[in-house]
């Protein structure tokens, strides 16, 4: 196993030649405005709850997306988390969540008093299988006047959250008819996949609500930040509410009318997302640049597979994937031995209804998201690591 395992480092370092180990998986670039926006923030003296960044931010993010609103929020867990809220998920209600997920994916939906219940993913995308959902949907809910209810627990089925796994597009068509059927409203985690574009629109515009990550590994940063993204108008000025402590507007009065959240992003991050948008359209460019360079570097290597984007997409390729037979690989060793040579590389999450919290949480058959798990391990993924650019 050792010999073979040898080669994967060397196809790796084929595609990342003259770049020096350690190799992280993925790094944020500076090399835009980052210094003079964040400096002329720091200058203005306005670095938290007030000043122009934060709806500069907005407006721009709405303008690249083509999203109608969007509201800047102090990172992709809180997003998510407000969304669940505005789709009107209440205490002891179901969500669906992929189980080959980040935690926060649950973690959002059990802030709201809420279970998570766990969908498998499939085969193509990594993502919410649809075909899956509409089988299982079929056969365990059972209607109560409008509601949908789980019959095996009694209670309501509230959205699902569908998440883009590494930046690769799920098939939001097939799972927003699923869920049509059913009048559940469907939340995007968008978290991972800023840019990424599913048939002609972009990721995080595919359903009326979505959450985005701008954390310090995603692929565009502001140290901490997110993002909800939202079609409705009145449910943007009330995501905005919610986000700002639920205070009334009034030029000296402090008053709120209901318990709000102290979610908004601070002026000091927003500038630093701005200079970052700006940087975005040639991240992604250098990244699917990558992505191509290991795909044809690993298309003769038996036993892995390069993941590649579903053929009805155009994927950020936020964290390159590998698929490892596991016949011919053993994963942990290549892991080992990736680490050791300064590779970072590591495997997809453990899988979400198997840590302590969510182990009793309701769940599908999960045969394909065990499969992808064993299997999977994400390498480096920077945007400057593609030839030709890293002295750009
Ligand atoms: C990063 C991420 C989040 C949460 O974002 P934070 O900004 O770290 O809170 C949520 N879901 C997924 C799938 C993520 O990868």
């Amino acid at each position: 196993m050792n010999n073979v395992s040898v080669m994967i480092s060397d196809v790796i370092k084929s595609v990342l030649k003259g770049v020096d180990p350690p190799v992280p998986l993925h790094e944020p670039s500076f090399i835009g405005r980052e210094w003079q926006l964040v400096k002329d923030c720091l200058d203005s003296g306005y670095v938290s709850s007030v000043g122009q960044y934060v709806d500069r931010f907005e407006h721009e993010l709405a303008a690249y997306l083509g999203a109608e609103h969007v509201v800047a929020v102090v990172n992709g867990t809180a997003a998510l988390h407000i969304s669940l809220l505005l789709a009107g998920v209440m205490p002891g209600d179901e969500v669906i969540v992929p189980t080959l997920s980040f935690v926060a994916t649950a973690n959002a939906v059990s802030y709201c008093g809420a279970i998570p219940h766990f969908s498998d993913s499939e085969r193509h995308t990594l993502g919410m299988d649809a075909v899956k959902l509409g089988q299982y949907f079929a056969a365990i809910l059972q209607q109560d006047g409008d509601r949908w209810l789980n019959r095996n627990t009694g209670r309501r089925v509230a959205a699902i959250v569908p998440m883009h796994t590494f930046g690769h597009p799920v098939d939001m068509d097939a799972l927003n008819e699923v869920a049509g059927q059913y009048g559940l409203p469907v939340i995007e985690d968008a978290a991972e996949s800023l840019g990424s574009r599913y048939k002609d629109r972009m990721a995080g515009t595919l359903s009326s609500l979505a959450a985005i990550s701008f954390n310090g590994n995603k692929t565009i940063t502001t140290g901490g930040g997110g993002a909800i993204v939202i079609r409705d108008k009145a449910l943007a000025s009330r995501a905005k509410h919610l986000t700002t402590t639920a205070k009334m507007p009034h030029q000296w009065q402090i008053k709120h009318d209901e318990i709000g959240f102290n979610y908004r992003m601070p002026n000091l991050n927003a500038a630093l997302g701005c200079a970052q948008l700006e940087q975005l359209p040639r991240f992604i460019k250098q990244k699917r640049e990558l992505a191509e360079q290991y795909q044809q570097a690993f298309q003769d290597v038996d036993g892995v597979e390069f993941f590649h984007e579903p053929n009805f997409a155009q994927s950020n390729y936020w964290l390159n994937a590998l698929l490892i037979d596991e016949a011919t690989y053993d994963r942990n060793e290549l892991l080992a031995q990736l680490n050791a040579e300064g590779i970072m590389a590591r495997p997809a999450w453990a899988l979400l209804h198997s840590s302590p919290m969510y182990q009793h949480c309701p769940r599908m058959d999960l045969s394909m998201a065990q499969d992808l798990e064993r299997r999977l391990i994400n390498i480096p993924s920077s945007p400057f690591l593609v030839e030709g650019n890293k002295d750009a």
